[in-house]
């Protein structure tokens, strides 16, 4: 049996060695615990692991997880498909959501956010492999979505998130994250310096290398931090 915290050591080392060999700082790596299904203990002991960003796809779950840990200094991210009935509550107890995928969703996460708090991190989630079953928008489109987004007051757009269809090698992986990479110099080519996306969120258990390579500064990861998932029960 492997703890949390040896998990979290060897997915530390992993960050370390990828970019080490891309040139980069772990430094600038964010290692955000993806907790969803997982109980607050759990999040708990990756806490004590200095692991200080979570994120969680399940609104009615993540809430209670949430308020069971509201002591502990953590940056919530939510990660999954957004239902416009939820935005109220995202925009109210979330410091982030990286899967906005329409207009309409930023708008009302904008409309909701409240104007006393921080503005509200997001990115734009991007349908790299145009998959049918994906949520994102298509490469085409995100760059109209850019400008839309940067209008509003209360969202803070940091960057693209995208989650590629599995490859099963990493130069396969590579050129895929690539891609995203590459969209996402052509939008800040565009943009003032104070607009500049600064975020790519992308490399999850099976990639995370391949995607620090290609410029990740958030990797998203579940199971090699946490173990295998259940299925969630629907
Ligand atoms: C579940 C999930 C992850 C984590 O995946 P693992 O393969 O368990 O590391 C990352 N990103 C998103 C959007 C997810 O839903």
């Amino acid at each position: 049996m492997h703890s949390i915290i040896s998990r979290i050591v060897s997915v530390r080392q992993r960050i370390k060695t990828a970019a080490e060999k891309a040139g980069r700082s772990e430094r600038d790596i964010v290692l955000l615990a993806v907790s969803k299904t997982r109980s607050h203990m759990a999040i708990n002991e990756a806490f004590e692991a200095r692991v200080h960003a979570f994120g969680e796809n399940y609104v009615q779950e993540a809430i209670e997880k949430i308020d069971r840990l509201k002591e502990k200094s953590i940056i919530w991210h939510f990660i999954g498909a957004l239902q416009t009935n939820k935005t109220r509550i995202i925009a109210d107890r979330f410091d982030w959501v990286h899967s906005v995928d329409r207009m309409k969703i930023a708008q009302r996460l904008n409309n909701h956010r409240d104007p006393a708090q921080r503005r509200l991190n997001i990115c734009l989630q991007v349908n790299i492999d145009n998959e049918a079953s994906k949520a994102g928008l298509s490469t085409t489109t995100v760059g109209d979505a850019v400008k839309q987004v940067l209008e509003l007051p209360h969202i803070r757009l940091r960057g693209l998130m995208a989650i590629p269809a599995p490859r099963d090698n990493e130069s396969a992986q590579r050129s895929v994250f690539a891609r995203v990479r590459t969209l996402q110099e052509e939008i800040n080519s565009g943009l003032d310096n104070s607009q500049k996306l600064d975020t790519l969120s992308m490399g999850m258990s099976a990639d995370l290398e391949a995607a620090i390579q290609e410029g990740a500064t958030v990797v998203r990861i579940g199971t090699d931090i946490f173990g295998p998932r259940e299925r969630r029960a629907e």
